[in-house]
Parts: structure tokens; sequence; C-alpha cells
């Protein structure tokens, strides 16, 4: 074998997949189409869960340095959500260009020896009993293969998965532009979205935000057709919504977007898996797509490893899907929901007013600030199982902080509650805390991901210990 798992794609879920391997040392080579990464402008925030999740692995300061604003809060089809109202220490987005998240995984790719292989595009692959091989310039096998290969994705195409949806009806487009002074100052931070945002009365929107350099803004407005947008077009459309505020010098890039909805029927089929934009695509609005994405790899990574190193049988990869699949669903379903109130028509833009108002009332506010900020992301269970473990403080420091070695985390506030995790050692990270975020929990499993696996009070951790880690000795790999 030349690696243990092949991944079809740089993006941020394919480097998310790798990262996670190699911390858990599983050999991951991954496969990039480009020669280099590619630095179009697409997504450019950290919702707060893909926030906790790099905080689980120690990449949060390193985003932080990059970030180039944050907006407090999120939206929903453009009707703002307040997300202090989550209980999070990063209620806010972080302004992170998509092309910074990729550098940044390359990076802690590199130092964990992890092999990323550009100008290499898969054309073709067969899967076996024993492993998946794996066709472009060169022929590699792996034991398995996972397809981060974005919304085109051949392998999803190879694989013969159907990918069920609607195509495109309305489109979008995104151009970066260079701005002079104009009769106002552009907005200097990212946080100032809002001042920038234009909605016309037709039900049009357009909005312009600083992306890191100076000068360089990206502009997105709705509007155009399935052809590439020409200079003109942009130009008309930059002075239609902003007239002479802001002199528009330069529009080195522009490119459209539609709101196509899809989604992989499957997620595994035998040794090959889909994550990412390969497994969903759709609006990029709320900021939800590179989100989604890194979480799919998240929950995928320490599974793949797991049942690889022989520590779980095979079964516990079925769970990718079961638990993703329907987390894809409901972003499409969010995003669908979206668009509609975007439209052009006038019951749009009442529907709009109404959403407004509705937002505003605490618990409509929290329930959907928890679906697009990734929080409310609850994987199903008694009590706490399956919902994610807010971050808190042990008495030592942060939780957070104990799953920086990918590993699976006991905490308990009676040392007796930790004696289950012993034979479990160096699988299992085990901490005796002064408390737990909840009153009614004397000990509580967590996955390397960060999610519940036990918490009921009193409950006995041993079963679900060797449900979700496997018996305490490990076997040889397990698929
Ligand atoms: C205009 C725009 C704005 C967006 N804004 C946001 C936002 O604000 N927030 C948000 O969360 N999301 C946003 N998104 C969505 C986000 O960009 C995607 O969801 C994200 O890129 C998905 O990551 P990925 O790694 O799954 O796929 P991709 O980023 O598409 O990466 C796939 C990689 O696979 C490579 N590849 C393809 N085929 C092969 C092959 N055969 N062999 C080898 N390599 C291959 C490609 O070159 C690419 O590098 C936006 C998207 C657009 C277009």
């Amino acid at each position: 074998m030349d690696a243990d798992v092949i991944i079809a794609g740089a993006g941020p879920t394919g480097l998310t997949v790798a990262t996670e391997l190699a911390l858990a040392g599983v050999r991951p080579i991954v496969v990039e189409a480009l020669d280099v990464r590619s630095g179009q402008s697409k997504a450019m925030n950290l919702q707060p869960r893909t926030a906790e999740l790099f905080d689980l692995r120690g990449l949060l300061p390193d985003a932080g340095e990059h970030a180039i604003g944050r907006i407090d809060g999120g939206h929903f089809a453009g009707v703002s959500l307040d997300y202090t109202a989550l209980d999070t220490r990063y209620p806010y987005q972080m302004g992170v260009l998509q092309a910074r998240v990729e550098e940044l995984l390359e990076d802690r790719l590199g130092g964990l020896g992890g092999d990323l292989r550009r100008d290499w595009r898969l054309i073709g692959f067969e899967q076996d009993d024993e492993g998946v091989t794996v066709h472009g310039p060169e022929t590699l096998r792996a034991r398995c293969l996972v397809g981060c290969d974005g919304g085109r994705s051949t392998v999803r195409k190879l694989l013969g998965v159907a990918f069920p949806g609607t195509d495109a009806t309305r489109w979008n487009t995104v151009a970066d532009v260079i701005l002079g002074a104009g009769t106002a100052r552009p907005p200097a931070g990212w946080s100032s979205m809002g001042q920038a945002r234009r909605r016309r009365p037709d039900g049009t929107f357009a909005s312009v935000v600083p992306i890191g350099e100076p000068g360089l803004y990206r502009f997105v407005y709705s509007g155009g057709d399935a052809d590439e947008p020409t200079t003109a077009e942009v130009t008309d459309r930059f002075h239609l919504f902003y007239g002479d505020e802001y002199e528009l010098v330069d529009i080195p890039y522009a490119s459209r977007f539609g709101n196509a909805a899809r989604q992989a029927e499957k997620y595994r089929v035998g040794r090959v898996f889909l994550a990412g934009d390969a497994a969903h695509v759709h609006l990029p609005i709320g900021g939800q797509g590179l989100n989604t994405g890194v979480q799919d790899a998240f929950n995928l990574g320490w599974k793949l490893a797991a049942v690889l190193t022989g520590q779980v049988p095979d079964g516990l990869l079925d769970t990718y899907e079961t638990e993703r699949h329907p987390v894809g669903a409901s972003v499409l379903a969010n995003v669908r929901a979206q668009s509609a109130v975007q439209g052009p028509d006038p019951g749009n833009t009442a529907l709009h007013d109404i959403l407004t108002t509705l937002l505003a009332l605490p618990d409509a506010n929290r329930v959907t600030a928890g679906m697009i900020s990734g929080l409310g992301v609850d994987y199903g269970g008694p009590g706490h199982v399956g919902t994610r473990l807010p971050d808190f403080r042990t008495g030592t420091g942060w939780a957070s902080e104990l799953f920086h070695t990918g590993h699976g985390v006991l905490l308990a506030t009676r040392e007796d509650h930790l004696a289950p995790a012993l034979p479990y050692h160096g699988r299992i990270v085990s901490a005796l805390v002064d408390a737990l975020p909840w009153d009614d929990v004397e000990a509580v499993l967590v996955r390397p991901d960060g999610y519940v696996c036990a918490a009921a009070p009193g409950e006995d951790v041993k079963g679900p210990l060797r449900a979700w880690f496997g018996a305490a000795e490990c076997s040889s790999a397990n698929i």
C-alpha cells in the first residue's frame, strides 16, 4: 500500500480529513488537481462550531492570526441572528478567507508528515476486498479513498452515486473589486458588512466587504444568468446599488454562482467515502458550505482512523452517513428557504419583513442561530448524548485543550468514574474536573470530534466506551 487513505481534493474538507488522519498516526496521501492553491474569492467565515472544532485541535490561534475581522452574529436570508444567545466561547463568525484556511490546514498537515501531491488529477479507481487502486499521473493504492473533490466530484460520478436535487434557477455574482475613495469611505472592517449591504424594493441585494488587502473588496450581487459576468455588467450593477458612494477602480475577478441544491444519496460505498461539496452543493447563503464540509471531515476523520488502526469494528464508519447525511439535508433545506425569501417577488419582501419580526423573538433566534452556526447539530441520544460538549473551565484549563491529541475524552467530578478509561491508556484522555457543564451529570465521555457519547446521570460509561472506542485491546485493521 502507498498509504492508508487517499484523499481526492485539497480543499478545506480534504485537508481537514487528512490532518485528522495524520494526527491519529494513519498515513494519508492527498491528491490535488491544481498545481497551486486557488485564490478565488469563496468562503470567508468560520461559523462558531467550526471555530470550536479548530479549537479542539489547537488550530484556532493560527486562524485568528489570519482573520480579517469578525461578524458579531449571523444571518438568515439577510435577517440578523444574535449568536450571543448561544452557549459558546465564539458567538461570532471569524473572518478567515478560504485560501487562508487551506493554507493553515496544509501547514498542519506538513507538520504531521502528511503527503500532498499537486497537479495530480484522479481519473479513475477500483475497489476490491483489500483496498482501492487510484489512477492519475501515477497509480496509487490505499485501504480507503475519500472523495473531497468538490461539487463536480469525479469520485462521486465514478461511484455511480445519485446526486438528486434541483438545478440552478437563479444566479448571483461574486466579484473581487478594487475601490477608491469615492464620496464615502468603503467599509474598513469585515464587521461593517451591515453598512455596505443594500436591498432594493424589487428584492435584489448586494454587499461589499473588505477582503484583506488595502483597496480589495468582495462585491456580491443577486442577478445574472448562467453565463459568466462581463466587466460591463459588474460595473453597471455596482453603480445601480452604490451610485457614486464608492469609486470602482478595477474588477480583477468575477464569477457566477447559482442556487442549485443537490445531495449525494450515499456518503459511503464500501471503502470509498464522500465529504464536503462532493456530497452536497447549495447556494453559499448564510456562509455554510465550507463549514459543513469541515464538520463532515471532523466526523469522518477519527472514525476512519479508529477503524484502520483496528480499534473499532467497521460498523463505526456507517455512522458517518447516518449522522452527516441528515445534517447536509437540513443545510440544503435552510438554504432553499433562504433563497425563496430572497426572490424578486413582492411577496418575498413581505416574507423578509415578517421574518425580521419573528427572528427578533429569543426562541426563534436561538433555534435559527443554532442551525446556521452549526452549534445546533444533534446526532441523537438520551439526555446530552449526541450534542456537542460546550467548552468550559475544568479547574486547570479549558476542556477543549484536552482534545488537542485527537483522542476521546472522559471527564468526571469523581475519581472512581474515571476507572473505566484505565484500560484505554493512550487512547482516551481522562481528567478529574471541578464541575461539568450540566449539574445532573457526574461523568461525560466525549468523542474526538467533541460530541457526547455518554452523560446520563449515574450512567456507567463502560458500554458507550466499548461501543464508540472498541475493546481495550486493538486487533489489526478492521476494514
Ligand atoms: C462565491 C462563493 C462564496 C462562498 N462563500 C462561502 C461562505 O461564506 N461560507 C462558507 O462556509 N462557504 C462558502 N462557499 C462554499 C465553499 O467555498 C465550499 O463549500 C467549499 O469550497 C467546499 O470545500 P471542499 O473542500 O468540499 O471542496 P472544494 O473547495 O471545491 O475543493 C475540492 C478540491 O478538489 C480538487 N479536485 C477536483 N477534482 C479533482 C480530481 N479529479 N482529482 C484531484 N483533485 C480534484 C479541486 O481542485 C479542489 O481543490 C462559497 C462558495 C462560493 C462559490
